[in-house]
């Protein structure tokens, strides 16, 4: 058996095998979103162009090698709390015990030199050497220049010492590691002043149709408004992707081809959306050949989105979606988003739940699908409940904007009854 090939702990996240090379040509068409998935992410090598940059902007990059300790954290003995140093050997015969307080030391102060006596101290301050204990102040009474103590501290009581929290070299984050606030804390204190991170991913994003304009122009005979380009636009805004836009390109192979070529040469990932069903209109297959790309992926079991263009153009992975746009944003949730993972160095899982279905289908088995949902409530065990949003199949995206996930119904299920468990996949 293969082994897995992600894994991370949480949630029910869906793990896919190594289905072998991804260049291997697809022996049937139809292939599993699985299989599919494995080939896709297979073509993704993580980016091995890293950058340094300032911390004050390393929020939402990819951590490009592991960032350790670069000394012992915290660097020296500070006090834990405002009080009284002290030396546990002056403290002999029966209590109560006087000190006089020979010094002062404040946090960012240096600690004074003293062999006897008590320092007053203040938290964060460095404890001066051959002191073993701070005395909180409230169990001091001080009465002038004379502290008075009533118990013996124990040995280190309220001082932090040097090396506690970390050692020199001790491990902060991993190679992968998506820098957000806790994660710039940490590099922070542990002085790193300049992450080493990977550089953004480039993806290149284009749509086709001759039927295409941009939302709000005014439509003539047979025109629609292009939904998928702005849908892709949105879907990569994060710090660690940078997009082009190679536009809405018409139904024309010498056009296409030619776009096609520009987005690889410059993107990491070029997605496009249209044109990969069989219609003598669909004109993705040919103007990919051209280019001198190769397919591994033409048609997954599933249900939206059966036609999906999946290979490479030159050193670019290629996500030819669709052009319908419930099955383009399926087909990018499935397999585009994990490419743009594991492109960034991130493990490219799927963060699927399991729920209970609220509701009984009958269905053809065949295709795994995936339909817009939400969660309605739970049941008596705490189980999330999902209902969705329309009782028959639709290519609709207002179903698809009122959803809160997709349920997914197992390719080979012939019914689904009320009280399934299923997995959801949280939008
Ligand atoms: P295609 O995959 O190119 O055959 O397109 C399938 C259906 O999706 C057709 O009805 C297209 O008009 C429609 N379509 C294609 N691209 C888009 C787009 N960018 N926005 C909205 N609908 C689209
Ligand atoms: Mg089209």
């Amino acid at each position: 058996m293969t082994p897995l090939r992600s894994v991370e702990a949480g949630d029910a996240l869906v793990e896919y095998r190594d289905q072998g090379p991804a260049t291997e040509p697809p022996r049937d068409h139809l292939i599993s979103v699985e299989k599919a998935l494995a080939r896709a992410v297979a073509l993704a090598r993580p980016i091995s162009e890293t950058e340094l940059v300032p911390l004050a902007e390393a929020s939402g990059r990819v951590l490009a090698e592991g960032a350790r300790a670069l000394g012992p954290l915290p660097s020296f003995d500070s006090a834990a709390m405002d009080g009284y140093a002290v030396r546990r050997v002056e403290l002999i015969g029966a209590g109560p015990w006087q000190l006089p307080v020979v010094g002062r030391v404040a946090a960012g102060g240096l600690a004074p030199e003293a062999f006897s006596g008590a320092i007053r101290i203040l938290t964060g301050a460095p404890v001066p050497a051959g002191f073993d204990a701070v005395v909180m102040q409230e169990r001091v009474r001080r009465d002038g220049g004379v502290i008075r103590l009533d118990t013996i501290p124990p040995a280190g009581d309220n001082i932090r010492r040097a090396g506690e929290d970390l050692a020199a070299g001790a491990p902060i984050l991993s190679a992968g590691a998506l820098i957000g606030v806790r994660e710039t804390a940490a590099l922070a204190a542990a002085g790193i002043a300049r992450p080493h991170v990977r550089r953004r991913v480039r993806i290149a994003t284009l749509v086709t149709g001759d039927e295409l304009l941009p939302a709000g122009d005014a439509l003539g005979p047979g025109h629609i408004w292009d939904a998928n380009g702005p849908m892709l636009a949105a879907a990569v805004v994060q710090p660690w992707i940078e997009r082009r836009d190679f536009g809405r390109v018409h139904d024309d192979p010498i056009t296409l081809t030619k776009a096609l070529s520009e987005a690889a040469s410059w993107a990491d990932l070029v997605v496009t959306s249209g044109g990969v069903s069989v219609g003598d209109a669909d004109h993705m297959g040919r103007a990919l050949a051209r280019t001198g790309g190769e397919v591994v992926v033409k048609q997954v079991a599933m249900k939206p989105g059966k036609p999906i263009l999946i290979g490479r153009i030159g050193r670019s992975v290629h996500i030819g979606l669709p052009g319908t746009p419930l099955s383009a944003f399926v087909g990018w949730t499935l397999f585009g988003a994990p490419c743009v993972a594991a492109l960034a160095g991130r493990p490219p899982c799927r963060r699927d739940i399991f729920v209970r279905a609220g509701f009984t289908f009958e269905r053809r088995p065949g295709r795994c699908e995936f339909r817009p949902a939400r969660r309605v409530g739970t049941d008596e065990t705490g189980a999330q409940i999902v209902e969705p949003i329309t009782e028959r199949f639709t290519h609709s995206l207002a179903a698809l904007a009122a959803a809160d996930g997709l349920v997914i119904l197992p390719a080979d299920a012939k019914q689904i009854l009320e009280g399934d468990l299923l997995r959801f996949l949280p939008l």
